[in-house]
């Protein structure tokens, strides 16, 4: 297991056995090399599902992986913010996109998730990144998903309604993620074409345990339902909360409780024995 850290002039990895450190650089030049290399054992992607509320799956997730020969398994909360540092995102970003187009094409009409960071969306080619996916794979655009995140909405507010737009033009559906955690206000949410909103999980945990969480989870469902949008809650990992949120009215839930990230042959037999 490794943990990055923040520290001065950029990323620190411990080791949590020897307590080495590895500079960033290594990580970045590691993961340069991983999407050069283009080995699909190192970097490939995992699907978790996103059920309705009877429990079959609607979406998948894509989400990405990396497990390098020297590093290990490192997860994307620790390289996604080393991508985005130093740009590979961009390439890293449009293969994923690429690639979970091409694993959905044999998913029938259930529909792909993938995640795109601000940086992403913010260079020049990601609307035609966004079409050559679809072309290449052929699969039908209202079976995309994007999820984007506040802070995309915040500091580019320009560019995100531009882009929004144009991604509704295609038929794309996009969702904000980890929705809570940022500083969006609803004013926002009314001005952009969205279909959707993700609750984040640091919400979804405290159902049961903390009274103030299910109230926000519940004013969040209420907000949306109210801007006819689709509410996600994701992290969903005991039966009871997963209770409390149908009867909330969610739309959709994801989570331990219902399936785990899984690479895609598993979960093509997920859906293989979830379709009713
Ligand atoms: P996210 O988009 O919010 O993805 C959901 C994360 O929650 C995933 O973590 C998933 O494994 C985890 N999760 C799902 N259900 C549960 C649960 O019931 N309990 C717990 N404890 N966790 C649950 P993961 O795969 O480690 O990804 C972390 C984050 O990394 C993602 O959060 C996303 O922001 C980012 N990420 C992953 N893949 C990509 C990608 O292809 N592109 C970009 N830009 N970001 C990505
Ligand atoms: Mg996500
Ligand atoms: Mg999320
Ligand atoms: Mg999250």
């Amino acid at each position: 297991m490794y943990m990055a850290k923040r520290q001065g002039l950029g990323w620190r990895i411990f080791d949590d056995a020897g307590g080495q450190r590895i500079p960033v650089v290594t990580m970045e030049s590691a993961l340069r090399r991983a999407l050069q290399r283009g080995n699909r054992d190192e970097l490939y992607l995992e699907y978790q599902g996103i059920h309705q509320p009877d429990g079959r799956v609607r979406v998948g997730e894509a989400l990405l992986r990396w497990s390098n020969r020297q590093l290990g398994r490192v997860g994307p909360g620790e390289f996604i913010p080393v991508a985005e540092d130093s740009g590979l995102i961009v390439p890293l970003g449009s293969w994923a996109l690429r690639q979970a187009c091409l694993d959905a094409l044999s998913w029938g009409d259930v529909g792909v998730s993938v995640n795109i960071s601000a940086r992403q969306m913010q260079e020049r080619h990601f609307l035609t990144d966004v079409r050559a996916a679809l072309e290449e794979s052929g699969i039908a655009p209202e079976r995309l998903q994007l999820e984007i995140t506040e802070s995309l909405m915040m500091m580019h507010p320009e560019l995100a309604r531009r882009d929004l737009s144009a991604l509704k033009d295609l038929g794309v559906r996009v969702v904000v993620d980890d929705f809570g955690t940022g500083y969006s206000s609803l004013a926002q949410l009314k001005n952009y074409p969205i279909d959707g909103l993700k609750i984040d999980r640091s919400f979804v945990m405290g159902i049961g345990r903390d009274d103030r969480d299910l109230r926000i989870v519940e004013a969040t469902v209420r907000m949306g339902q109210a801007l006819r949008l689709d509410v996600v809650a994701e992290g969903v990992e005991t039966v009871e909360q997963a209770e409390v949120l149908r009867s909330l009215g969610v739309t959709a839930l994801q989570g331990f409780l219902f399936s785990r990230p899984a690479q895609a042959h598993t979960f093509l037999d997920l859906l293989a024995t979830s379709a009713g």
